[in-house]
């Protein structure tokens, strides 16, 4: 049938996986991680889990609260908004 005859080319074709397209509209809601002491942005938090520091070891987490990782300062949530590409943070 043509049920089987397309699952046979969907197993032997293992290239067609890659060109699978990701889901259109990504969103990641995003919050900037500002230290006062420093005056700067630290990271951003994405998606309210995961931390991304702006910089390499920008951002500790002591006790599940991120602070900053120059001067250990508490990092204060500024702006926050949305954005479809993390190229578009910020
Ligand atoms: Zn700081």
């Amino acid at each position: 049938m043509t049920m089987t005859a397309g699952l046979d080319q969907a197993q032997t074709d293992a290239s067609t996986m890659h060109t699978e397209a990701p889901p259109p509209r990504v969103r990641i809601s995003w919050v900037e991680l500002t230290c006062l002491p420093c005056g700067e942005v630290a990271g951003y938090i994405e998606n309210e889990r995961l931390v991304r520091p702006v910089y390499p070891g920008g951002i500790r987490l002591e006790r599940g609260r991120p602070r900053c990782g120059r001067c250990s300062g508490l990092l204060f949530s500024g702006n926050r908004g949305e954005a479809n590409t993390r190229e578009a943070i910020g």
